[in-house]
């Protein structure tokens, strides 16, 4: 097929010749070699020619011609559209020096010169032609995948379902226009963002980064996970979006990623707004819609776990802009402000543009770590200029940023606050932000400092467990050990899990640290097996995020398979979950506990009488264990209320059939009321202090698992 397409028959020539004779001796030659050819004696016959027919693949040109030179002719030809890609080669005297260059100069693709030598000739045509034919091929070709291309991009472009482009690292490289108006990312440039830090702020249902890059480094085919999270848009609707890896044999390196809008018909609705209380400019929500989105949420967070953050963001000098580029100009960026600030919200926050150039953003269950984060978020969307056709607006902005419940228990209170700190954020011409409260600044940074170190930590192995024993009240006997969490960081020294537990639950890494967590105990415990001459139990703490049907899944799968692999029965392990960590997950979270339990697996129900359970709702409870919280133990012997009510807890407890155990008992009183009481199991640093692998290991090599001894000896420090 190539040779024959590579033929020099499938050439046709045109000669522009004014010497008939040699003009008939090279015809002869082309005869010869079956190449086709048509001659004209003077350049005007052959425009009149090539007006008639133009399906040459070569032009063989003298160069001096009558009247019309062959240069000029060569001009003619490069500007008609039909001719100016058929290959002209000069025929030409060999002291034509000066005319060779100037043919050059116009496009001629080479020269022959005359005389001609017959088998000279016949080579050099044949490589021409070749070369000519090599080419057009190449360029049929070349516009059969322009026009799939174009196909293509006409798809990618005009299509509903949104497509991004990501590297192995899940960079983004490019994103179609769907994409960018599901994701509102018109204003801002995504060149550099990973994936992750693009949907960041999105309220992610179920996303795990590692298995994502994992399928991309495989080119993992098979890989069908869909990721969805809820976007709020710029239109103030909510969507339910899917993100979905394509991976196919032709990836290489680069990949798609299907963005599609799954929102359930009707769950729409409830996010429009009615337009009394939208801003005509940016769309955002006004002054009252606002304040009274903010009083109710207020209201719903009282007495609550997290605390909100309202911010006032104001464009500075935002009177001279208007007053230099006009008030169109100054609408335009109202309008881009507005886009960027609602790029970096969760669904949940509320924004407004609040009045003139201030905008206000109601900050929805973010712990303090999380505020921060998003103010430097908020102050790097300004860094850039903002470009109106030609001109380029520098945009800054002051920030004040006031907690809830810290700062005020009213929108009023809160907004007074936050409008004083926007006061000090203006006067500092270094700082664009302020806190309301110097001390909540600071707590800030540590809450994102701790976030930082949670990779480095889990690289660095800075997290160790310690087992703190739980003994038989009556009999002295060991009967189980809780596995609790330790972090020494190099860098802000030991932290207690109280305080970074909640964090690492906020930002998600409760995840990695939990699954560490099942691993590392599983493996000290088997370590010591040995030793362990009646069966005991280990109790692990799960946390709220763990709990979450979709995460709870992932986690029961490792729990058996880590369980499985150090041949533990199901029966040595018990689960401790918390009142607060039930409360806020759903009856699917049940289901799967009470299929835990159906397997062997002990479900214990820590820091009991905290929360708001009724003792309906823990009879329902797929739990054998009740903790009662140190809290209350702390009591006794000083409040005959608090002993009134753990009486109670312990009756309540036996009626159910569950066993209680106390916690943080630090007092013989203690011990002896609790003992007296009924209660079955204790712990606390009266019977054993939270110990290191090594020295549970020793203590359980050298004593009995009996803590009697220690009772005589009374504790250690
Ligand atoms: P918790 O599960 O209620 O754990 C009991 C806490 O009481 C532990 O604090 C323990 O060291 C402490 N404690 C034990 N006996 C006494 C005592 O006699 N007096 C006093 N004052 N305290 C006593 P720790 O280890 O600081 O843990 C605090 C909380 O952090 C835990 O409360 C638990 O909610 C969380 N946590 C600890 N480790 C983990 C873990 O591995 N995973 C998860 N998700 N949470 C953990
Ligand atoms: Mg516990
Ligand atoms: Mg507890």
């Amino acid at each position: 097929m190539a040779n024959q397409v590579l033929s020099a028959a499938s050439c046709r020539v045109f000669i522009v010749e004014d010497d008939p004779i040699f003009a008939d001796y090279i015809r002869c030659i082309l005869r010869g070699m079956d190449i086709p050819s048509e001659l004209s004696l003077s350049a005007e016959d052959a425009i009149d020619k090539l007006a008639e027919d133009a399906d040459f693949q070569l032009i063989l040109l003298d160069i001096m011609l009558p009247k019309m030179s062959g240069i000029e002719f060569a001009s003619y030809l490069k500007q008609h559209q039909q001719l100016k890609n058929i290959p002209i080669v000069f025929l030409s005297q060999l002291t034509d020096h000066e005319q060779i260059i100037k043919s050059y100069d116009i496009g001629a693709l080479d020269y022959i010169t005359k005389p001609v030598h017959a088998e000279l000739f016949r080579a050099k045509i044949k490589s021409l032609t070749q070369n000519i034919l090599a080419n057009e091929e190449f360029r049929a070709e070349s516009s059969k995948y322009q026009h799939l291309f174009n196909k293509l991009q006409h798809v990618i472009l005009s299509c509903n379902d949104g497509l991004l482009e990501v590297n192995e690292q899940l960079e983004i490289i490019f994103v179609n226009p769907a994409a960018t108006k599901m994701l509102d990312l018109a204003p801002i440039s995504y060149q550099g963002l990973s994936l992750k830090e693009l949907i960041c702020y999105e309220e992610l249902i179920n996303i795990d980064w590692q298995e994502l890059k994992i399928a991309c480094k495989n080119c993992d085919q098979s890989f069908n996970k869909q990721v969805q999270f809820w976007h709020r848009s710029a239109d103030g609707q909510k969507r339910l979006l899917s993100l979905q890896l394509l991976i196919t044999e032709q990836s290489k390196k680069h990949f798609y990623i299907q963005i599609a809008d799954i929102t359930p018909k009707g769950s729409q609705s409830d996010y429009f707004y009615n337009s009394e209380n939208i801003d005509p400019i940016t769309g955002l929500v006004n002054h009252n819609c606002f304040i009274k989105s903010c009083e109710s949420m207020l209201k719903q967070n009282e007495g609550g776990q997290y605390s909100l953050a309202l911010i006032v963001v104001n464009i500075a000098r935002f009177s001279a802009i208007n007053d230099r580029f006009g008030h169109s100009v100054g609408d335009r960026i109202l309008k881009r402000v507005a886009v960027r600030l609602k790029l970096v919200l969760s669904a949940f926050d509320v924004i407004s543009r609040f009045g003139n150039d201030e905008f206000t953003i109601l900050l929805d269950n973010k712990l303090r770590w999380g505020v921060s984060k998003q103010i430097s978020i908020i102050e790097n969307l300004f860094t850039e200029p903002l470009v109106f056709d030609d001109v380029a607006v520098h945009v800054s902005i002051n920030i004040g940023i006031a907690m809830f419940p810290q700062c005020g228990a009213s929108f009023s209170l809160l907004y007074q606050s936050a409008k004083i700190a926007l006061e000090s954020a203006k006067e500092d011409p270094v700082k664009a932000y302020y806190f309301y409260n110097d001390e909540i600044d600071q707590i800030s940074r540590f809450y994102l400092r701790i976030v930082e170190l949670f990779d480095s930590a889990l690289a660095n192995d800075e997290f160790t467990m310690n087992y703190q024993p739980q003994y038989n009240l009556t009999t002295g006997e060991l009967v189980s050990v809780e596995a609790l969490l330790r972090w020494h960081s190099p860098e802000q020294g030991q932290i207690s899990p109280a305080v970074f537990i909640p964090i690492a639950e906020e930002s998600n890494y409760i995840i990695p640290i939990g699954n560490w967590i099942i691993e590392r105990v599983l493996s000290d415990i088997a370590s010591l097996k040995h030793l362990l001459s009646n069966k005991i139990r280990i109790a692990i703490n799960l946390s709220t995020k763990q709990l979450k049907p979709s995460n709870l899944s992932n986690l029961v799968q490792l729990i058996e398979q880590t369980m499985s692999a150090f041949d533990f029965d199901n029966d040595m392990l018990e689960l401790e979950i918390t009142e607060h960590s039930l409360l806020s997950n759903t009856d699917d979270t049940l289901a799967q506990l009470d299929k835990l339990r159906d397997k062997g697996f002990g479900i214990a129900l820590d820091d009991f009488g905290t929360g708001y359970s009724s003792l309906t709702y823990v009879q329902k409870l797929p739990i054998d264990r009740l903790k009662i919280d140190l809290s209350f133990v702390k009591m006794i012997g000083k409040d005959s209320k608090t002993q009134e009510i753990i009486k109670l807890i312990l009756e309540l407890s036996k009626s159910l059939g569950l066993t209680t155990i106390a916690e943080g008992i630090e007092t013989r009183e203690q011990f002896d009321f609790l003992t007296q009481m009924g209660c079955e199991v204790g712990q606390g640093y009266l019977l054993s202090k939270p110990l290191t692998l090594e020295r549970l290991t020793s203590a359980l090599a050298t004593t009995p698992a009996v803590f009697t001894h220690r009772l005589a000896s009374d504790t250690e420090s």
